[in-house]
């Protein structure tokens, strides 16, 4: 007689438990083996897939309500935040109404954003993927080539949303691309070198096909484009595209255009200018004479600013928004069953020193970095369980850090 036990089998696929790594028993005798499992599993995936709805959330959120979310997170900009709320709402209107065959059609809205470095230009873009739940990623212009040159072509921007999207085409099509440092491929028609010009120009031709929509060809699994490996097509009709740029210069560009408009007038007639944040002034007219090509200021129809973050902003930035940096500190200590605190004065000597170094609220983790690295380090082996941060010890960490970089630099 058979021995019962080396015969057990999947009763789905057949493999006998020997062939198989887990072999689950249920109930009548009926096997499953860890094979058959796995598939069952993407089946239901699949079928999951089908069965949600195309667009989730999109229809949900008002603009008032995508702003709010926002809100939780970007501190001030409030322009930006109102101007980009509208258009991710029309934006995902129009794919609605595209799914209901609608006959009138409805231009694609990718959005500009213009904004000193650290004011909050990607934080924004992140933070509307991630209320609207669809995929995201952040490419760097600078790193874009035209097709055969060496570099990243700019399909590469497609194989990292695919990737975030986790290969779901679907997904991705209805991702979010942040596309960063975009005014540093501007043509500069004064610039010597002639060379850098040309390859500017070429980028933004590139991705003027993505960012008005085009069936890109991109490799299922990342890497570079092989001859023999299957496409996956990627229609980027319906992915919106936000651009962001600290277009140095582009302030020179909109003074002057307003100079020259106010011409005639008499000083107490002229506009009030607010001369801390020009941009707020731009025209497509200037990005053009930043070296923009008509063509991709065409495609993105919705212009932003980002205004400079002063120290009450700054403050604020450190402290109040649901990831704030001293609650990450905060956080990090209660995992530890301790305390943490910082002092006004603590508080005030990083606003001030992020200030300072003119990184928007970039400076502001690499100084909470440099006060608190001493105290992370013996954090779980201190007895100590309530720990207060003040601006005399906050001020001597700091500068024993920075004289410590300069001894590695010299
Ligand atoms: P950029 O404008 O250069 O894209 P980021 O959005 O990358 O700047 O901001 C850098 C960091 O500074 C982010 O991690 C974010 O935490 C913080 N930050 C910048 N601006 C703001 C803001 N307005 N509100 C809250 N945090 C901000």
């Amino acid at each position: 007689m058979a021995d019962k036990k080396s015969s057990t089998s999947c009763s789905f696929c057949g493999r006998a438990k020997k062939e198989v790594d887990v072999l689950l028993a249920g109930y009548g005798g009926a096997h499953i083996c860890n094979y058959c499992v796995d598939q069952a599993h993407q089946i239901i995936k699949e079928e999951f897939k089908k069965k949600a709805p195309a667009t989730p959330m999109l229809s949900v959120l008002k603009p008032s309500e995508i702003k709010s979310h926002l809100d939780a997170y970007v501190i001030g900009q409030d322009d930006a935040k109102k101007v980009i709320s509208v258009a991710v709402y029309n934006h995902f209107k129009r794919i609605n109404a595209k799914e209901s065959k609608d006959e009138v059609e409805l231009d694609k809205s990718n959005i500009l954003l213009v904004g000193s470095t650290g004011t909050g230009k990607t934080l924004i873009a992140r933070t509307i993927a991630r209320i609207l739940n669809v995929p995201f990623c952040i490419a760097d212009a600078t790193v874009l080539t035209e097709a055969g040159y060496v570099g990243e072509d700019v399909e590469s921007v497609l194989v990292r949303l695919l990737q975030s999207a986790e290969y779901d085409v679907e997904a991705a099509q209805r991702g979010i691309v942040y596309i960063d440092e975009i005014d540093k491929i501007a043509r500069k028609s004064d610039n010597p070198s002639i060379t850098r010009d040309v390859s500017g120009e070429g980028v933004q031709q590139a991705l003027l096909k993505l960012l008005e929509g085009t069936v890109a060809n991109v490799p299922p699994k990342g890497g570079r484009k092989h001859p023999e490996q299957s496409m996956v097509q990627i229609d980027t009709r319906n992915i919106l595209f936000i651009c962001g740029g600290a277009f140095d210069g582009l302030d020179k560009i909109i003074k002057n255009r307003i100079s020259v408009q106010t011409v005639g007038f008499k000083a107490s007639e002229k506009p009030a200018l607010d001369v801390e944040n020009v941009f707020k002034y731009v025209q497509p007219n200037d990005l053009r004479k930043f070296g923009l090509i008509p063509e991709i200021i065409g495609r993105l129809p919705v212009i932003s600013y980002l205004e400079p973050l002063d120290k009450p902003a700054l403050r604020r930035i450190l402290t109040e928004p649901r990831n704030a940096i001293v609650k990450q500190y905060q956080k990090m200590f209660t995992l530890e069953g301790k305390e943490l605190e910082f002092s006004d004065s603590a508080i005030e000597f990083i606003v001030d020193k992020a200030d300072g170094l003119k990184l928007g609220a970039r400076g502001l983790r690499s100084i909470m970095e440099a006060i608190m690295l001493d105290v992370m380090y013996d954090l779980p082996e201190t007895k100590l369980t309530k720990f207060t941060i003040d601006g005399a010890y906050a001020e001597d960490k700091f500068n024993k850090t920075e004289t410590f970089k300069l001894r590695i630099a010299s």
